[in-house]
């Protein structure tokens, strides 16, 4: 059992990884600000883990502020030392994530993701901690090309979202070569999580109009939004719509318990490691295994493209696993059928939502 820090915890990623973490019975520290997120979702890893027969016990302790904020920071690192031992890891979730919004705000975006690991960072080390898993994203790299990308491919963001995540690798690459005896450190490069929890009970709540695709996707299905806008037909792809490769956010999840041992089993060491399946799937092929799968419709219409996309990025996972010994299990129609649960148990996601489940 270790101690471990969970960053930005309350969202879409975080909760799910919190969930296997209580379920490997790990004591966590969460802190979120909730900017996107509710605290709804960690109040139903209780609902899953009881129905799995598993006691909490206090291991989930939930703060709610900044991490721009030392002073909770420092209070969690206290707290956690209350009865012996320490934080042993920090999982780092929290941070801004639209490319959208990065353009019309990039202020923002620096302050929020640049200036709060910063803050972290600092924190961890006056206590000695230095054990950190970052969500880093596929928006580092610029690929233009349909061969997949490789940790070593070109690093060259396309909006201020991706140079954001960048240069927080680039602290963290800094950070390790300035004492890599000491840093345990891995810079998760997430490529397109979808899906849900199978359970329904907790999944991804983007608020207001979601700037992401499955999300989008979901609402037209159930008829909160009237048809999805696919940004281009032209792209030079398979059917000219852009290609992502998208993973179950199951799969994700459990990609940072592995590296989470990997980690924690291994001497002192700088992780870059894509989390992806390898497999690339148009805008066009994910609608219509949405709608095979779950037997609904998905009108759609063209538009131009968006600013800052990019044709296709498949990522490459033999790094993963080759260190790891892992890659994701779970397949598209695995992805569609539990996001599709997670939106018609919850409709209007955590707000609003009826408890008695
Ligand atoms: P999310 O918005 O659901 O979760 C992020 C959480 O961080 C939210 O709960 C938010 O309230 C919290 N937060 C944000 N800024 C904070 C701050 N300054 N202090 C405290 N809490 C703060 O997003 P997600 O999809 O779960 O993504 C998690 C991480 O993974 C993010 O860093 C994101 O950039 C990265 N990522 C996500 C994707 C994706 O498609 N979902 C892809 C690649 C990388
Ligand atoms: N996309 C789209 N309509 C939307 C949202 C996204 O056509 O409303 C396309 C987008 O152009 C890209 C793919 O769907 O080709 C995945 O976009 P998303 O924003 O989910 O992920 P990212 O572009 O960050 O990889």
């Amino acid at each position: 059992m270790k101690k471990i820090l969970v960053t930005g915890g309350s969202g879409f990623i975080g909760s799910h990884t919190c969930l296997l973490l209580l379920e490997e019975g790990h004591e966590i520290f969460v802190i979120d600000s909730h900017i996107n997120s509710s605290p709804k979702s960690l109040e139903r890893l209780s609902t899953i883990i009881e129905a799995e027969n598993i006691f909490l016990n206090g291991k989930l302790h939930i703060y709610k502020g900044d991490l721009r904020d030392n002073k909770i920071l420092k209070k969690i690192f206290l707290d956690a030392n209350k009865n012996g031992g320490s934080i042993d890891a920090v999982l780092h979730f929290a941070g801004l994530k639209s490319v959208s919004e990065s353009f019309n705000s990039p202020m923002l975006y620096w302050d929020a993701n640049v200036n709060s690991t910063i803050n972290l960072l600092k924190v961890m080390e006056a206590n000695n901690c230095k054990t950190i898993i970052f969500s880093s994203s596929a928006n580092i790299y610029n690929s233009k090309t349909p061969q997949l990308t490789t940790e070593n491919s070109e690093i060259n963001p396309v909006n201020p979202y991706g140079r954001t995540k960048a240069v927080i690798e680039r602290i963290l690459t800094d950070i390790f070569e300035s004492a890599s005896d000491t840093w345990r450190i891995a810079n998760l490069r997430y490529f397109n999580p979808i899906g849900a929890h199978p359970s329904g009970f907790i999944g991804e709540d983007p608020q207001g109009v979601p700037s992401n695709l499955f999300p989008f996707i979901t609402q037209v299905a159930a008829g909160r939004r009237k048809e999805l806008t696919i940004f281009g037909n032209n792209w030079p792809t398979k059917d000219g719509t852009g290609v992502r490769d998208y993973i179950h956010v199951m799969d994700l999840a459990e990609g940072h318990l592995r590296a989470l041992k990997y980690l924690l089993d291994s001497k002192p060491r700088l992780l870059n490691l894509n989390l992806g399946t390898g497999k690339g799937t148009s805008v066009l092929e994910l609608i219509e295994t949405f709608e095979k799968v779950n037997k609904v419709s998905i009108p759609y219409s063209f538009v131009n493209r968006r600013k800052g996309d990019l044709p296709i990025t498949i990522a490459s996972n033999e790094l993963c696993k080759t260190c790891l010994n892992w890659t994701p299990q779970r397949t598209l129609e695995d992805m569609c059928r539990d996001g599709w649960k997670w939106q018609l148990q919850n409709p209007k996601g955590y707000f609003n939502s009826n408890e008695n489940f």
